[in-house]
């Protein structure tokens, strides 16, 4: 399975400021910077989006792209999340002040973004992909998504503190071959990870060794002020197979 990691801006480099992962061109994870990347007719290319919670480095981008869609292909833009991530884009995004309301301007007789609520534990299969959401721990609603291509799966997990559910799902998935991983600040801002969801290297480490050791474990979402503590951190650690998220890389899994 191939995943990218989206840069987040034009030289931004190794820094992560806004979060997206595209699967095999066509599913992402998020929409951070998923409408900042790309021409439009790439963009348009993604044909589902799944957002794992409702904060603003995951959806900012979301109008973008949902804009250069339509304008790319004269149809809709179609998106997945959890009913408590949709009443946000309902009330937050979409609301004809940050944004027209594109889930009720239609063309077509459809929408230009529609809006798809998922049921966390319900898989769904999209263009050869199934996605399951697992509740995680965040200070709002959030999800990780397992995708799985019928080969091999791959686990998306931030933002998230210490959790427990979805190491066990993910455990059980026969075909696990990788799993992305919040590792947002150093160590000695532990309470401040706690306080926010999510986690330093110390408390990652804790948590992926509840994953099978032969999984590669990628770590995301590292604070652009603290990159390279975190990555020192993480190098000194005597975790198996884990690795500092290449941002702008494409992985083959
Ligand atoms: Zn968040
Ligand atoms: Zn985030």
């Amino acid at each position: 399975m191939r995943v990218r990691i989206l840069p987040s801006a034009p030289g931004a480099g190794d820094l992560q400021h806004l979060i997206t992962f595209v699967v095999e061109d066509r599913l992402a994870i998020d929409a951070g910077c998923l409408g900042l990347c790309g021409t439009p007719q790439q963009q348009a290319a993604v044909t589902s989006v799944f957002l794992t919670h409702s904060h603003a480095d995951h959806v900012c981008s979301l109008p973008f792209f949902a804009m250069n869609v339509v304008d790319a292909t004269g149809q809709g833009a179609t998106v997945h999340a959890p009913a408590d991530v949709v009443e946000v884009l309902h009330e937050d995004l979409f609301n004809w002040r940050t944004w027209p309301d594109f889930t009720a301007l239609r063309q077509d007789g459809r929408p230009l973004v529609e809006l798809v609520t998922i049921e966390p534990r319900h898989p769904v299969t999209r263009d050869g992909l199934t996605v399951t959401a697992i509740p995680i721990n965040h200070p709002v609603p959030t999800v990780a998504y397992l995708v799985d291509d019928g080969d091999g799966a791959v686990l998306f997990a931030t933002d998230t503190g210490p959790t427990e559910e979805v190491w066990e799902v993910a455990s059980r998935s026969s075909g696990l071959r990788a799993a992305f991983i919040d590792v947002a600040f150093p160590d000695e801002m532990e309470d401040l990870a706690a306080i926010t969801g999510h986690l330093t290297p110390r408390l990652a480490c804790r948590e992926i060794a509840r994953l099978p050791s032969h999984v590669i474990k990628v770590a995301v979402h590292l604070k652009p002020a603290f990159r390279q503590r975190i990555v020192d951190q993480l190098e000194a650690l005597p975790a198996d197979n884990l690795a500092i998220g290449r941002i702008g890389w494409e992985y083959e899994f």
